[in-house]
């Protein structure tokens, strides 16, 4: 495995690869990677010839009050894991490359990003539309892998692709879960022994608004009730969101028709987690 720190030098090699006829399989990431990550690369290794992956913690997806400063970092780790799964390059650019001083432009998707995180983390999704567009820039992926984990950033990214005629295949994973159910996430590295039993109950409220959805419930605001009610039973629990929306648009629903994405966001102490339900 090699690795890259120069936008300059990433290009040049993805413009070789793409000469030589190598299928390029791109993995963007912020590190401190786990299994949710790794099932990505995976699943590339499997569809393409080469395997790039990112670990870059973008600092425009961060709110200023947010955790951008401890966001967890260990690159030696990152870098031991990378290479085992047989990833060929390692791109890791700098901030001052990726946002120099005379840097001017975003990248904002609207509709999808205006609901749930979006909505809530101001910023966030043109933080990550900018981002993305730059690394697909910069690798030249014919195939990228995103994770399920985090539904809306995967729908705007697929959008922007649409609207923006990127030559790029978006291909979204199913998430990853500890054995208890806790979806695998590097911001789980922040909870304490107590919080991490705790955070069980977030795939626990998932799973009863499905069985009750399963039974026949079609009333979203009795479903989201529900799930409230079984979260705030945990003490270190504060709900941000959780919403029921249509699993193509992510507008909000009021009736449980067709496919739909059961969503939630939860703080437990600091710790803000996400995770998601198609039904
Ligand atoms: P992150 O490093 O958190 O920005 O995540 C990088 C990529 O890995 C994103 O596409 C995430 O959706 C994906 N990812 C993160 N956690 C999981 C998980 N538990 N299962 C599957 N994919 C994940």
């Amino acid at each position: 495995m090699k690795l890259v720190y120069s936008i300059a030098q990433m290009q040049r090699i993805s413009r070789a690869l793409r000469k030589a006829g190598k299928i390029i399989g791109f993995v963007p990431t912020m590190g401190y990677l786990h299994e949710g990550h790794l099932s990505l690369v995976r699943r590339c290794r499997k569809d393409c010839d080469m395997i790039v992956m990112s670990i870059y913690v973008n600092p425009l997806q961060f709110g200023p009050q947010e955790d951008y400063r401890r966001y967890p970092r260990d690159l030696k780790r990152d870098a031991a894991l990378a290479g085992k799964e047989k990833v060929d390059y390692l791109f890791v650019p700098r901030d001052a490359d990726m946002y120099p001083g005379n840097y001017n432009t975003i990248v904002e998707v609207k509709g999808i990003s205006d609901s749930m995180c979006g909505a809530l983390r101001p910023g966030h999704f043109k933080g990550v539309a900018t981002v993305v567009t730059k690394l697909f820039n910069i690798v030249l992926p014919d195939v990228a892998y995103f994770g399920q984990k985090d539904a809306q950033q995967a729908a705007v990214i697929k959008s922007m692709v649409r609207d923006l005629n990127m030559a790029v295949r978006i291909n979204v994973l199913p998430i990853r879960r500890e054995p208890d159910g806790l979806a695998m996430s590097s911001r789980n590295a922040y909870l304490n022994a107590s919080q991490r039993r705790d955070a069980r109950i977030l795939y626990e409220a998932l799973r009863k608004a499905r069985r009750s959805i399963e039974k026949g419930e079609r009333s979203a605001r009795r479903i989201s009730e529900e799930m409230k009610k079984l979260i705030c039973k945990v003490n270190s629990a504060i709900i941000e969101y959780i919403v029921i929306v249509d699993a193509r648009d992510f507008k909000e629903k009021k009736t449980i028709e067709g496919r739909v994405l059961l969503a939630l966001a939860v703080w437990i102490g600091k710790v803000r987690l996400i995770d998601n339900m198609e039904v």
